[in-house]
């Protein structure tokens, strides 16, 4: 077989959120740059959104572009996988043979989900009752299990961290929660989760219990879902460290899979020993070879993986890889930044904002444990907008994040 060797000053792996909104803000500060944008997908998709599609509030169709359409202009575009990185070689090597060498290569191939990891799910998703918002084709599925439950047991669960939009699991179980509700319909719904409380940051996870509190939801901690039988509508969990199992009939089952690095990273010299590719948590630099960088879910960082994320990553990734090809200019550090829109009910949102070690950083100065109708209208509305017509554009936005001291007490919750 013939190969080609692919050379260009910039090599992206990946054209999910991270490496688009690189590239275009890469072209927008240099428009001379020599990039290429290696990834094999159809399609793009704006994953934030699929909570809504699950909820019954947001068309699928609306989520999903063709990704040719989204190359920032100037750039090529390698419509293939990678299929190895050989960073000691400033190479990478393509699903069809063919090699691209950079100066500075850019990691950002997103995340693996692993539905295989939970026995029986994979056949019976789709069907039985048995729905995820965390894909294209389930998510609507999603919103017609619930809209026709009339009664009965409805389960969500949550696996180990890390994974994409750690509240998005919790999104789905109270927006079913206020439907059922609103319709006055008797279904039990219930959360398992490996963790020891809703959420990793305690100002928001008080704030959410009282959410779990209003809706009659039964929490189960240190539950792990590892096995579904689709036909008989049961549930298995591991619990606790000696992982006894416990089964649960359903009449309704949400899963969100396990997930971890893409294979490609795993087996890479960019990972370290947990699997995910290791960046410097603050210049997201990779430790071992300086002209590597990674962003987006696919790396070590800390901070919860989310699209936010992505959108303050993005500038501190541009800047250090145009400092390191230029070999001046100030260097520029990420804080951990992340949001997490978190759907309390039908028309309002609670706006989790923080970043590294749980600080509490909202955009407004505003309790953010408060769900507000504004905040449903800026997930819905504005933050579709921001990112196709702005973030992918390489306009990351506005940023007005900042720490901010709130009452101790917990306010109560109103849906
Ligand atoms: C249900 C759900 C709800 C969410 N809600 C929110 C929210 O409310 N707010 C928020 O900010 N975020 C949310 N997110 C998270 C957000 O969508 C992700 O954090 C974001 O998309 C990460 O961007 P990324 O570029 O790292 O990965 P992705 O956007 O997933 O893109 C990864 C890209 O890498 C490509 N790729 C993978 N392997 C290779 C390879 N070997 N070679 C070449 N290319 C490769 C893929 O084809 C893909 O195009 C949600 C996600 C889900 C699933």
């Amino acid at each position: 077989m013939t190969t080609t060797t692919h050379r260009h000053t910039v090599a992206i792996v990946g054209a999910g959120a991270a490496g688009l909104t690189a590239a275009a803000m890469l072209k927008r500060t240099r428009p001379d740059l020599d990039i290429a944008l290696i990834d094999s997908a159809t399609y793009h998709y704006y994953q934030p959104a699929w909570t809504l599609v699950g909820g019954g509030c947001y068309d699928i169709g609306r989520t999903r572009r063709e990704l040719r359409t989204l190359i920032p202009q100037g750039v090529r575009h390698l419509a293939e996988r990678v299929e190895q990185f050989e960073p000691e070689h400033n190479r990478v090597v393509l699903g069809n043979g063919d090699a691209v060498e950079y100066q500075v290569l850019i990691v950002a191939a997103g995340l693996q989900l692993d539905w295989h990891k939970i026995e029986g799910l994979k056949e019976t998703l789709g069907k039985n009752g048995v729905s995820s918002n965390y894909a294209y084709e389930y998510a609507p599925y999603t919103w017609q299990c619930i809209s026709q439950l009339k009664g009965g047991v409805a389960l969500f669960t949550q696996p180990a961290m890390p994974i994409k939009c750690a509240g998005a699991p919790q999104k789905a179980l109270y927006l079913a929660a206020d439907h059922f509700r609103r319709n006055g319909l008797s279904v039990q719904s219930h959360f398992y989760t490996p963790g020891p409380a809703m959420f990793s940051v305690p100002f928001y996870a008080q704030a959410l219990d009282k959410v779990v509190a209003h809706y009659g939801i039964t929490a189960h901690f240190g539950h792990t879902l590892v096995a579904v039988d689709g036909p008989r509508r049961t549930a298995t969990f591991e619990v606790g460290p000696d992982k006894q199992r416990v089964t649960q009939a359903f009449d309704f089952l949400h899963v969100v899979p396990p997930q971890s690095a893409p294979d490609v990273i795993k087996r890479s010299p960019l990972a370290d020993a947990s699997g995910w590719m290791a960046v410097d948590k603050f210049t997201l630099q990779s430790p071992k070879y300086d002209n590597v960088f990674g962003f987006g879910d696919c790396t070590t960082t800390p901070n919860s993986k989310t699209a936010a994320a992505v959108r303050a990553q993005a500038p501190v990734v541009v800047t250090n890889v145009l400092r390191r090809l230029s070999g001046s200019g100030g260097e520029a550090r990420y804080d951990g930044y992340a949001s997490c829109p978190l759907t309390t009910s039908r028309g309002k949102i609670m706006l989790a904002e923080f970043c590294y070690d749980g600080v509490v950083t909202p955009s407004f100065p505003l309790d953010p444990r408060i769900p507000r109708r504004s905040y449903w209208w800026l997930k819905k509305h504005y933050l579709p907008y921001l990112y196709w017509e702005q973030m992918l554009r390489g306009r990351p936005g506005p940023d007005w994040h900042a720490k901010r001291e709130f009452p101790a007490q917990v306010p109560t919750f109103e849906p």
